[in-house]
């Protein structure tokens, strides 16, 4: 039998022969489809982002039954999609996929849709001792090659752990560098300089040692979700959001906004934010050792705006602009997506956001034209005012309550591995925090296939022989 055949029979499941080849069923000629798996609980998936989506779409393709409790009035999470306000798709949220070896540029290729790699050919400029200069320009300053090398070398980083303020201010760094350092180290991480753990943060695909920027050509991320999980809509339940999950009996109870409901298992995908606030009551309490995790993983506030301007005035072959008092980097959105390559994108995380995300319109306006007069001899506001602004506070939207996860002081990548353990097989936990890849879209995907592989093998290990 045709394997796209016998997957449409047992219930869609579009990403599993993508994902999860040793799980599918095997069809002879002359079988009926059936699904991979015999299995007649249900699997309640809590969130319905990446993770969420991305689990219950495997679980589905193996024929397992499975309900979606999402808190929110939409799919998607922390990725967002705007298209009327420019000449590409705005992403509120996650813009580019951080590797090669993705889960979900996998399903992007399978579809036959364009990317691009962002920025490879452009030049950053960094605004140093008054003047905005590209890095070729600055390799005879001692403190500038000095604050380069301090970041290339955090992958290699061999002391104890500390933050990347304390390591940086113990490599003898000046003053003077900290806010490239901010820019090129912490915020891509979703942090401050002095939250991060030096040594957590070593393997991180957001460092820049990882240059992978990969983006789609045309489509609004936002749209790639409806398209693949578009399926799994009559099972979700919006605006039902969990305040406890009790798994003391031989099912588990979840109480919601929106009543009750039982299954067998249950995956909890929500942000790692909502996990440390509290908002959820396990029951029994979460083992010590979650609790120990959950501790040493950080998520901060989180505000991203995209400034059209009317003119490009940072150069047309710009890609990021490290050094500002207020915004460590913007990114300018460039040709690779942007025919008129007029609009920067600005991302900033801790507490630049806290900052940021209070300001009205016409403040916000006010005070990037000032950063970027200043980095830019005054070119800003000549001539060029901000056309328009469009603006997301993550940090304000209830359910996510900030940007994405990173390692505190004394954090690892054991603490995601742990949090992805699951508890008494029937409650798992995927979700970008769950990953070594954390603080990305490949980490939830990657944690919602790792946790279909394990919920698979409880559920054949609990089968009677
Ligand atoms: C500003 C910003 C920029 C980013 N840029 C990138 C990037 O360029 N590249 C990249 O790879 N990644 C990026 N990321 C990270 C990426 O967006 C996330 O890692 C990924 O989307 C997380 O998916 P998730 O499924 O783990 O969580 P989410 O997408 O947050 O999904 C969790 C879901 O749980 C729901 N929920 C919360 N509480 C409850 C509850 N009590 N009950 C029921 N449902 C609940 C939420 O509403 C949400 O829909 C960025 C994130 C932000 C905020």
């Amino acid at each position: 039998m045709n394997r796209r055949k016998a997957l449409k029979g047992v219930g869609i499941g579009v990403s599993a022969g993508l994902f999860l080849p040793s799980l599918l069923t095997s069809c002879k000629d002359d079988e009926e489809p059936k699904p991979a798996i015999n299995y007649d609980g249900t699997v309640i998936i809590i969130g319905a982002g990446a993770a969420g989506l991305y689990t219950a779409d495997l679980l589905v393709s193996q024929g397992v039954d499975v309900v979606i409790l999402e808190a929110g009035d939409r799919i998607g999470g922390r990725v967002k999609s705007v298209r009327s306000f420019a000449d590409f798709p705005v992403e509120l949220g996650a813009d580019v996929l951080k590797s090669q070896d993705s889960l979900f540029l996998q399903r992007i290729q399978e579809l036959n849709l364009n990317t691009v790699q962002v920025g490879t050919d452009r030049e950053n400029i960094f605004f140093f001792n008054g003047q905005a200069l590209p890095a070729a320009d600055w390799q005879n300053h001692a403190d500038f090659v000095a604050a380069q090398n301090f970041i290339n070398n955090i992958p290699a980083y061999g002391g104890d752990d500390k933050t990347i303020l304390q390591a940086a201010r113990e490599a003898g760094l000046d003053v003077s560098v900290y806010g490239f350092i901010e820019g090129q180290a912490a915020d891509p991480l979703g942090t401050d300089i002095n939250k991060a753990g030096i040594n957590g943060i070593k393997n991180s695909l957001n460092l820049p040692a990882n240059n992978e920027a990969i983006a789609l050509a045309n489509n609004p991320l936002e749209d790639i979700f409806f398209s693949v999980f578009n399926h799994l809509i009559e099972r979700v339940h919006f605006n039902t959001s969990v305040t406890s999950i009790d798994y003391s009996g031989e099912e588990v109870t979840v109480e919601t906004t929106n009543g009750s409901f039982l299954g067998n298992k249950v995956v909890v995908t929500v942000p790692v934010s909502i996990l440390k606030s509290g908002s959820i009551n396990f029951v029994p309490a979460l083992p010590d050792s979650k609790k120990a995790a959950l501790s040493r993983i950080g998520m901060d506030a989180a505000f991203k705006v995209f400034i059209k301007f009317n003119k490009n005035f940072w150069g047309l072959n710009t890609y990021k602009i490290y050094g500002g008092n207020v915004v460590p980097v913007y990114t300018s959105v460039g040709p690779e997506l942007s025919v008129s390559n007029r609009t920067l994108m600005i991302e900033v995380f801790g507490q630049d956001a806290e900052i940021l995300r209070v300001l009205s319109d016409e403040d916000l306006k006010s005070t990037i034209l000032n950063d970027l007069d200043n980095i830019f001899d005054g070119k800003a506001s000549l001539n060029n005012d901000i056309s328009e602004l469009i603006r997301m506070d993550w940090t304000g939207e209830e359910n996510i309550q900030g940007g994405y996860s990173y390692p505190l002081v004394g954090g690892s990548d054991e603490d995601r591995t742990t949090l992805a353990e699951d508890i008494d097989t029937k409650v798992y936990f995927a979700g970008e925090a769950a990953s070594v890849k954390y603080g990305t879209l490949d980490g939830a995907f990657d944690s919602g296939a790792a946790t279909v592989q394990t919920i698979i093998t409880h559920i054949q290990e609990e089968q009677p022989q």
